[in-house]
């Protein structure tokens, strides 16, 4: 597991579960002190408060009594750093970055090379953060509309139609070669490498993948997006910009006001969703659920609709468990839903359900 990848890992992780899960009572995020013998009658008013917000504990009377989540099992379990890791990993393989395919072979290398980075650095920025998003956006600028692209036909066969490519400003790159050149005239090689647009080869890495979901804020901008290949025997089928996923995609459907939101993995379920509008936003997977999103899911009830396979299945549940503590009503797609016919089957996702050809 590499420093970005632990990094992540911890951000997906709700500390309130984790200490659920550790046997450890939390009532409106307070739980009793861990060492109840240095509390005047046992700490029977919960001194230890923990904030989802920032994935943090700490004891208003223990010095010694704070951290993050993983200093929380390793202070309930009592043991050291990088077991306290493996039980965080072996309990939510599906959290890790990759997903819970990956899980067991992340597990083997955990160990080592956790022992051989101890604590993340943070990275060091060549660039200021409000100047990547400013060089996201403009390359984003730089896109072409879908219309009368392959990347139009490509979607039409999933039944994702135009007024759905307008609103959520889907984009596609018809040049790649000219692309490539213009992006090298107009900034540095460095820092296109750095920001994630470009390979250590030092050229734009949407060869393969040149249709793009860019995530767009309130303002309709966006400094995030995900590039999704059209060709179907191309591994991964989508790539993810380097860094962490600032918000679901398909923000506007957060509005704060009272209803339903359907909560689906990728961009494609989302765009099906929305095409047949039904109000949904997506998650690149459920290793990129943030706990600090739920504010944004206020008033809202939401329906998972992760994929049905076992990573899928076990996500849901922790969804369920996370939402479910902020007070936010979940039913997973398919029970007991009398809106929409039919269940999806083992092993298919939202857009084939809809009708949608591969
Ligand atoms: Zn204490």
């Amino acid at each position: 597991m590499t420093s970005e990848e632990l990094k992540q890992f911890k951000a997906s992780l709700s500390i309130t579960a984790v200490a659920q899960a550790l046997g450890v009572e939390v009532v409106r995020g307070r739980c009793r002190c861990f060492y109840p013998q240095r509390h005047v009658h046992g700490d029977r008013t919960p001194s230890v408060s923990i904030s989802e917000e920032r994935g943090s504990f700490r004891c208003w009377v223990c010095d010694d009594v704070r951290g993050d989540v993983i200093s929380l099992v390793q202070i309930v379990k009592n043991c050291s750093f990088t077991e306290a890791l493996d039980w965080l990993v072996e309990t939510y393989p599906f959290l890790l970055p990759g997903g819970g395919k990956a899980a067991v072979t992340k597990m083997a290398t955990a160990k080592v090379s956790v022992a051989a980075v101890p604590e993340p650095s943070p990275k060091k920025e060549l660039i200021p953060e409000d100047d990547r998003k400013k060089l996201i956006l403009n390359f984003l600028k730089m896109l072409s509309p879908v219309d009368d692209t392959p990347a139009a036909a490509w979607l039409a066969r999933r039944r994702i139609y135009k007024p759905v490519w307008d609103k959520m400003l889907l984009r596609t790159i018809v040049d790649y070669g000219e692309l490539n050149r213009r992006l090298k005239e107009t900034y540095p090689l460095e820092i296109l490498k750095h920001v994630g647009l470009f390979s250590e080869k030092g050229n734009l890495k949407y060869y393969k993948h040149p249709l793009i979901f860019p995530y767009l804020d309130e303002g309709r901008r966006a400094f995030y997006f995900q590039a999704r290949a059209i060709d179907k025997t191309v591994v991964p089928k989508e790539l993810n910009l380097t860094g962490s996923v600032p918000y679901p995609y398909n923000l506007s459907a957060l509005d704060q006001k009272v209803g339903w939101v359907y909560l689906c993995e990728g961009a494609v379920d989302t765009l099906t969703f929305l095409n047949q509008k039904i109000n949904a936003v997506g998650i690149p997977g459920v290793s990129s659920f943030k706990v600090e999103w739920l504010p944004l899911f206020k008033n809202k009830s939401v329906v998972l609709c992760l994929d049905k396979d076992d990573a899928g299945r076990r996500g849901t549940e922790y969804l369920q468990t996370v939402f479910g503590q902020a007070g936010i009503r979940t039913i997973v797609l398919g029970e007991g839903m009398e809106n929409i016919k039919g269940v999806i089957s083992e092993g298919q996702d939202i857009n084939e359900w809809f009708g949608g050809k591969k």
